[in-house]
């Protein structure tokens, strides 16, 4: 075994990649997941696997673990806009109570420490694409504040760690990422879009469906957080990671319909507050220091997506049908 990483938020989307990738990579992994939005489905296939670990814990409350741990890997968090909205407190908890305790526990084991940021620290950005120093245009009190601000407070405390006990931190900032094991129901924009695609339903375009997002297949997503979490020589240094490539809600929908072949149409809903108009990461740095870029383009990416949704969909129907 190279060592033992604890990832929180395992059973997450992008937690449950992580776990899979570091146990490939022949890593002992304890996985944390209060399964507020995470799901045993993301890693049951893992429980038969050799040194995987799964803890059903809430991060909120003070973590002991008697091993050893390498490196902690903060990921627990709601992160789709409907489920911070549904959780607000809860995601201003975790993402101070739970970096505080995953912080204070990567201090008494010596462990280096990734935090799972966000772009959402930059708000509705004034500068395009973002690079790491751009401070950002953050509205404190708006409806997305619990997630912006409480992300912007992780890395202010993961800073802090690292300025005084020398903690090894790194942060990434994730932008936009899509892929299998994203729920059904979990409300952002990609699997809205194909969900509502092969059931026959509108696409639901917010706004006049202008405003862009980069969109980042998960194992793209996966590579270059194992890079940031494994090499050597990063303590302090925030990256961004995502896709540059951008897209208008409006050209998603469209690609979307045209992937699925559905004869679904679109309708327009109303903009959420604060709804950021134009989001691209600049990812200079990660090309520069980590040698990281995206390589699976979007439709590739999207296709396998949809054969995901389009199985999931099929267990749903029949699930429901057994009921009948
Ligand atoms: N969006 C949309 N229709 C939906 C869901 C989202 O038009 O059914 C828009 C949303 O307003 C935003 C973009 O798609 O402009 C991305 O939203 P998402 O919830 O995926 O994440 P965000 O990037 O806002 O965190």
């Amino acid at each position: 075994m190279r060592g033992t990483v604890l990832i929180t938020g395992g059973a997450g989307f992008i937690g449950s990649h992580l776990c899979e990738r570091f146990l490939k990579e022949g890593f002992k992994v304890i996985a944390l997941d209060s399964l507020l939005t995470g799901s045993l489905d993301n890693i049951a296939h893992l429980f038969e696997v050799e040194g995987f670990r799964f803890i059903r814990y809430d991060v909120t409350n003070f973590i002991y673990i008697k091993e050893e741990i390498d490196i902690v890997l903060h990921f627990a968090c709601p992160a789709s806009p409907q489920d911070y909205l549904k959780h607000p407190i809860h995601t201003m908890k975790v993402d101070s109570l739970g970096t505080l305790n995953t912080l204070g526990l990567a201090k008494a084991k010596g462990s280096r420490y990734l935090l799972a940021s966000t772009s959402e620290v930059y708000g509705d950005p004034e500068v395009h694409p973002q690079p790491e120093d751009y401070w950002g245009k953050v509205n404190p009190i708006g409806p997305r504040s619990v997630y912006d601000e409480a992300k912007r407070f992780a890395e202010a405390m993961a800073m802090a760690y690292y300025r005084e006990h020398g903690i090894d931190v790194r942060i990434a900032r994730i932008f936009n990422t899509y892929g299998p094991r994203m729920r059904l129901d979990d409300g952002r924009v990609i699997p809205n879009f194909i969900c509502q695609a092969l059931r026959g339903e509108p696409l639901t375009v917010y706004g006049d469906g202008s405003q862009t997002r980069s969109f980042c297949y998960i194992d793209d997503l996966i590579e270059g957080i194992y890079r940031l979490a494994t090499y050597e020589g990063l303590m302090g240094e925030v990256f961004n990671l995502g896709n540059p490539d951008e897209y208008t809600v409006k050209e998603l929908a469209q690609l979307i319909i045209n992937l699925t072949g559905s004869n679904s149409g679109i309708v327009y809903r109303p903009l959420p507050q604060d709804d950021p108009k134009r989001r691209r990461p600049d990812i200079t740095k990660a090309m520069e220091t980590l040698g990281w870029k995206p390589v699976i383009p979007l439709k590739e990416g999207l296709l396998k997506t949809i054969e995901y949704f389009r199985e999931r969909l099929k267990g749903e129907a029949l699930h429901s049908n057994s009921r009948l």
